[in-house]
């Protein structure tokens, strides 16, 4: 069996961690950061972008660069926020209200798990490699207080990218993990957690490996991007008020000014001013217009008010759910990048007495913390248990439009609750079970995640009739809705799937036209790496030869000359040919006669050094010197161009460079 990893998806970065000989560790990506921006972008010519690599396009091409995805997942087009919307690609609502980003490059649109699911893949692929074996499964991590369609949507993203997800974890709970799981005291702990787009708060109590979640609030519409837009705003304003021209509405000044919006603020949280330089920022009637301005910490923080009072009300409810008093609590881990904005800090401050621990990694904390999950499950880690709870409350839709709650908010999962309902009128036949999530007392102002209907009820007098429904929540926090007529035993069973954006057919169809890509981009890959090692080889190959025209003269080394000459122009006829056979035998012949080249170029420098060397060579004792280690100036073991012969199995003759039926 492959492995399991742990996945923290952010908004604004995602981090894989995975168990390593019992202790929980960050891998570092392809690019040799241990955080990936979650970014997917596609190029000119459609190739994929995900990570480092898509970020360092955002500007240049904003249209075809997507960050920030995390915000639509599982979200319907009427629920998004104004703010939301505000990014420099295109996103749509489709016919079903399902939100679409459109991608002018591939011409096409993409449901946001999709391109979820790319930054899912590349962060299994790097983990893969550092491991050196498969990825099974992962434990990916959400706000707490994702909704049940946006856990769907991110168990979606991750079939998507063809992985099997062992468990949806609460990013809290997992910082809490991380925190915890090798602390034996017993401590009343509250997460605080503000990432790049969403805000959670849970208060928990760790004992011993027990880990019991109290209470949960947040909210997902609130993250250090809005701290940036604050700026974005100051700056754009203040341009208009000289310029008269609005920003926001050119794509690429939005993008750098996003950026720079984020830099600054980052920057603020450590200094207590600093200079913002956005050049050529547009044109204006007598040319080139820019922003050069300064950003103190004390205005930064007077645009943001309201963005600390919306993060002070989850804070309360979850303090008012779990019944302690701030007092009460023995620590406060900050997660998430925003945490370090010193108004943040402050707040927490203002909120729980005890200064918040410093022991975690506000970046790391959250895969850290799945990577341990992922060892509880795979039964590495022994001694520890998780109490979770569900964030928001789940009922039905009664008369009157009213929401009956089945399941409170707080309530430990896994949960199974019922209840038994009638009907309204005389002789109704059927029952439409109407499923809603959150705290407001009327149905349609909470979120709905689907309806079903149950037929077939004998005819009887109004509320005679009993339909038992019951709901039930599982480790992940997902839910399955059954109702049952008790009189005739007629059931019907739903997994909810209302806010998905994808429906069941249409993630099929990508998983199949993933399927067929991943071969077509497997044979695309391999004939690009065919054709760039072939292209470094022929520019290294035409090095030597300058190297051995200079220090032996145009015919020092004809033969091993022409041989690589004659193989250049092979390589690069073939190139032209895009003959991908041919190219790879005419590779291994210009590698061979390289070979022969630098062994000859070798020898004649040592020969050249060394005047008693040649009278030495003469009189044949050439072996001992050939093997002592400093024989080569350029270890040709070391070449990665030498011809494919392996070392160990290497009969000393066949190294003999002054064989010449060796170079043929
Ligand atoms: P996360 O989702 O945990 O990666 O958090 C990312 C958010 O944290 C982004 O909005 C970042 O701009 C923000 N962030 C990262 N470092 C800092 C910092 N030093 N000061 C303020 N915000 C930061």
């Amino acid at each position: 069996m492959g492995r399991i990893v742990g996945i923290d998806l952010g908004t604004t970065n995602s981090v894989i961690g995975v168990l390593e000989a019992g202790r929980p560790q960050v891998i570092a990506n392809a690019e040799g950061s241990r955080t990936t921006p979650s970014v997917v972008g596609y190029t000119k010519d459609s190739e994929l972008l995900v990570g480092q690599l898509a970020r360092r396009q955002l500007v240049l091409s904003p249209r075809n660069t997507f960050s920030n995805l995390k915000r639509f997942v599982g979200r319907v087009w009427d629920e998004l926020e104004e703010n939301s919307l505000s990014v420099p690609y295109t996103v749509r609502a489709n016919t079903q209200g399902n939100v679409r980003v459109t991608c002018p490059v591939t011409e096409r649109e993409y449901a946001p798990e999709e391109l979820v699911s790319c930054i899912i893949r590349k962060l299994v692929d790097d983990a893969e490699t550092y491991l050196g074996e498969k990825v099974d499964g992962a434990i990916i991590t959400v706000p707490a207080y994702f909704n049940d369609s946006q856990r769907q949507s991110t168990r979606d993203a991750a079939r998507l990218a063809g992985i099997n997800v062992e468990r949806i974890l609460n990013e809290p709970t997992a910082a809490a993990l991380a925190y915890g799981f090798d602390r034996s005291s017993t401590r009343r702990v509250l997460v605080f957690d503000l990432g790049g787009g969403t805000f959670d708060v849970s208060l928990m109590r760790i004992s011993n490996g027990v880990f019991d979640v109290k209470a949960t609030s947040g909210d997902t519409q609130l993250g250090g991007n809005d701290f940036d837009q604050r700026i974005v705003d100051w700056l754009a304003e203040q341009f208009k008020k000289e310029h008269g021209l609005d920003l926001r509405r050119d794509r690429q000044a939005l993008q750098r000014m996003n950026e720079a919006a984020e830099k600054a603020k980052q920057e603020l949280s450590g200094v207590a001013t600093t200079p913002i330089s956005l050049p050529f920022i547009a044109t204006g009637n007598d040319g080139p217009l820019h922003i050069e301005t300064t950003l103190e910490r004390s205005i930064f923080e007077n645009l943001c008010p309201d963005l600390l009072d919306r993060l002070l009300v989850p804070v309360k409810s979850a303090l008012r759910d779990s019944g302690w008093q701030p007092d009460q609590i023995d620590d406060v881990v900050l997660v998430g990048g925003g945490t370090r904005m010193p108004m943040v800090k402050q707040l927490v401050r203002t909120l729980v007495p005890n200064p918040p621990c410093q022991s975690v990694n506000p970046d790391e904390v959250v895969a850290i913390g799945a990577a341990v999950q992922a060892g509880i499950l795979s039964g590495e880690l022994r001694d520890l248990l998780l109490n979770d709870v569900t964030p928001l409350s789940l009922g039905l839709e009664t008369v009157g439009g009213l929401m009956k709650v089945l399941i409170p908010r707080n309530t430990p999962i896994p949960v199974r609750q019922s209840d038994v309902f009638s009907t309204s009128e005389a002789n109704q036949a059927s029952v439409e079970i109407n499923v809603w999530q959150g705290e407001r007392q009327l149905a349609q102002d909470n979120k709905s995640l689907g309806k079903f209907r149950l037929s077939g009820i004998p005819p009887a007098p109004r509320g005679i009739p009993q339909v038992q429904v019951a709901f039930d929540i599982d480790a992940n926090g997902l839910l399955e809705v059954s109702a049952t007529d008790r009189t005739t035993g007629r059931k019907q069973s739903v997994n909810i799937k209302g806010g998905s954006n994808l429906n069941e057919d249409e993630i099929q169809k990508l998983l199949n036209e993933a399927k067929l890509k991943a071969e077509e981009d497997r044979r695309k890959r391999v004939s690009i790496d065919k054709r760039n090692n072939a292209l470094t080889l022929v520019a290294q190959a035409e090095r030597r030869l300058r190297d051995a025209a200079l220090e032996l003269g145009p015919y020092g080394a004809e033969r091993q000359q022409r041989a690589v000459e004659v193989s250049i122009r092979d390589v690069q006829d073939l190139l032209a040919e895009n003959d991908l056979h041919e190219l790879e035998l005419s590779v291994a012949s210009l590698q061979e006669a390289l070979f022969g080249l630098n062994r000859r170029l070798s020898s004649e420098r040592k020969i050249d050094s060394n005047p008693l060397q040649g009278i030495k060579n003469t009189f044949g004792s050439i072996k001992d010197e050939l093997f002592s280690d400093d024989y080569w100036d350029d270890d040709p073991w070391d070449d990665p161009n030498r011809p494919n012969m392996d070392r160990r199995n290497m009969g000393r003759r066949d190294l003999d460079p002054w064989n010449d039926d060796f170079y043929r």
